[in-house]
């Protein structure tokens, strides 16, 4: 295990199973697991199908897009990395292929006085280091 210093933001740590993703995200692409058998969409990564128990998937490109689900505004006291970015928009947002996919990001750009649930949103990556690219999200027209 990596140790993280105070002050030094918490990164992924990409393993066996969410390295594809992971990779997914350094280009730029949004990606999911895939059930061979059921072709069911599958969302954090792991081994086995939760519908058929399958041990065999494969990945494939989403549309990046989906709505807000949940959100919250993060205020201060944060850990030191996130202090400057106060106060710190994140959401839930469940990706239009649906299928109980959600993920968590911080809102980037404009409209997050305004964020509400149901709201369209966009993936935006930002490049952290040459490993990580984190999926983050901004309101869409
Ligand atoms: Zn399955």
């Amino acid at each position: 295990m990596t140790q993280t210093m105070i002050g030094e933001r918490p990164l992924p740590q990409p393993d066996e199973d969410s390295a594809p993703y992971w990779r997914g995200c350094n280009e730029g692409e949004l990606r999911m697991q895939r059930c061979k058998p059921c072709g069911r969409l599958r969302f954090p990564p792991r081994p086995m199908c939760p519908r058929c128990q399958s041990l065999e998937s494969h990945w494939v490109p989403v549309s990046g897009r989906g709505t807000v689900y949940s959100w919250v505004r993060c205020h201060p006291p944060l850990l030191p990395a996130f202090q400057e970015r106060a106060p710190l928009l994140v959401v839930l947002v469940e990706l239009e292929e649906g299928e109980d996919l959600r993920i968590v990001g911080n809102w980037l750009g404009e409209g997050a006085e305004d964020v509400a649930i149901g709201q369209p949103v966009q993936v935006v990556f930002e490049r952290v280091n040459e490993e990580i690219s984190l999926p983050h999200w901004r309101g869409m027209g």
